[in-house]
């Protein structure tokens, strides 16, 4: 087994037992990125990796991350490291700041080695929408990773790097999670500060991890949550996340969603999920059935509450603050000609059907009916977790889909994120993790549990993990 194929942990642990240094781990990553055919990665760091590896490897004391990399979503901003959020709006644009989750893993040892690939501005679900290149998955090259968090997936599928950072606002990372094989998890609203993430829909958007084991994902989410003064809605997070021993099931009361193993759900990923239940029960879990009617409304209100928010956000860009600015007559022609050349379709798209929903006439219509639907779908998971302590289903309908499928059919597209939207909608922890397969390509498996039931869902995940024994290499990967 090569460095690569160790989990962070893993890679840790070598470190302090003295078996590599992250000077070496750092160099086989990035000759890794270097070779790199699923083109995950956006920027690459390699000399501010090196230098901070060589700094960490010379410190009297390891930090806690013991200078293990990792890659970050490029909509996240690191000083001085080209982010672009996907967009040609934001070409060469080099922060001033690092995003606060950024900094605290930094700080805990971590090396940054570079921006992952990602939908632009996080809109899409196949990272087919960025402006710069599509990235391949690492189980078939003519596939889509997912998205829009696809980069950070496809890099820890492919052991570029051990773990990631993404962004979820309605599935972001659960999706590319279970197209990749792989573990993402998305924590409570406000568990980690947003601080220096490109704002997408404010209400819904949360960072949160990527990485091969449940351990690793529950490691980085440890060095990442808790209150920081600089994001109003981060949250002092109660205890700590702590490490997930558990190994059963036994007790625990599991809902399915009655709504998302129904229709619209391919044969071969109910198969892996019932099959998932099945081991459920093994473990000593009882399987309840559980109905959220509204689950299916879910869609509907998504699309007008994200563009909605995505309205307002984009306004900032404008070719005056940020990025390249079109030549233009007057300022008028040059806030025009800037946003209708540098924003990309699905981004134009959504910015004229959010700013309809806010229209006045239309708000109270579209945008306070959605918001009613979402306090409905607060209130249908609050009812469901009185009986039972987390609910599970598919995380997405379909397996990894081929490149250019949906990109002409925006609904097509929309549809993958199904499952993931309603725990988005109340803002729930949810992870999922790989379950099994469909024609040799991965199934993910979302379990969700009420606000701050990380440590409860990150334990079911552990258990459910090591008996299900999912192998997350991909076929053919030469580490
Ligand atoms: N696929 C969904 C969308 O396009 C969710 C994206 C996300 O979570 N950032 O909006």
């Amino acid at each position: 087994m090569g460095l690569r194929d160790l989990t962070a942990a893993g890679q840790i642990a070598a470190i302090r037992a003295g078996e590599t240094s992250s000077a070496e781990l750092v160099e086989a990553h990035l000759a890794a990125i270097a070779a790199d055919d699923v083109d995950a990665f956006l920027a690459v760091d390699a000399e501010g990796a090196r230098a901070r590896a060589r700094e960490i490897d010379a410190m009297p004391e390891r930090p806690p991350l013991a200078g293990v990399p990792i890659g970050i979503k490029d909509a996240l901003s690191v000083r001085d490291v080209v982010t672009t959020s996907g967009s040609r709006m934001l070409e060469g644009f080099r922060p001033v700041y690092t995003a606060t989750c950024v900094a605290r893993l930094e700080a805990a040892g971590a090396v940054v080695v570079g921006k992952t690939n990602m939908d632009e501005f996080a809109m899409g679900s196949s990272t087919e929408n960025s402006a710069f290149k599509n990235t391949l998955n690492p189980w078939d090259h003519g596939r889509v990773p997912g998205g829009s968090s696809g980069g950070s997936a496809a890099a820890v599928a492919e052991r570029q790097v051990p773990w990631s950072l993404g962004s979820d606002t309605g599935g972001s990372i659960r999706q590319p999670a279970a197209l990749c094989g792989i573990v993402g998890m998305k924590p409570t609203y406000g568990a980690i500060s947003r601080y220096g993430l490109i704002a997408f829909a404010s209400s819904l958007d949360q960072v949160g991890p990527f990485a091969r084991s449940v351990e690793d994902a529950a490691l980085l989410l440890r060095h990442t949550v808790g209150r920081d003064p600089m994001d109003s809605t981060s949250l002092d997070w109660p205890g700590e996340i702590s490490t997930p021993t558990a190994t059963d099931l036994s007790g625990m009361r599991v809902g399915v969603v009655d709504e998302l193993m129904g229709e619209g759900i391919e044969p071969g990923v109910r198969a892996a999920v019932d099959a998932a239940l099945g081991t459920v029960e093994e473990l000593g879990g009882t399987v309840v059935p559980v109905s959220l009617p509204s689950a299916l409304s879910g869609l509907a209100t998504y699309y007008v509450l994200a563009p909605a928010e995505c309205s307002a956000n984009l306004a900032r860009f404008d070719g005056v603050r940020y990025g390249p600015v079109a030549p233009a007559a007057n300022l008028l022609d040059q806030y025009e000609t800037t946003r209708g050349d540098l924003f990309g379709p699905e981004v134009k798209r959504r910015i004229m059907l959010g700013t309809f929903a806010l229209a006045s006439g239309y708000y109270d219509q579209y945008y306070g009916r959605a918001q009613r639907v979402r306090t409905l779908m607060v209130r249908e998971f609050a009812d469901a977790f009185e009986k039972v302590d987390l609910l599970v289903s598919p995380t997405s309908p379909t397996v990894a889909f081929p490149l250019g499928d949906r990109t002409a059919d925006p609904y097509a597209m929309y549809m993958a994120d199904v499952c993931t939207i309603p725990v988005s909608l109340a803002g729930l922890p949810a992870i999922s993790i790989p379950c099994g397969l469909s024609d040799g390509l991965p199934v993910g498996l979302q379990l969700a549990g009420p606000a701050f039931s990380e440590n409860a869902l990150l334990g079911a995940a552990h258990a459910l993990e090591g008996a299900l024994a999912f192998d997350t290499r991909p076929p053919g990967l030469v580490t």
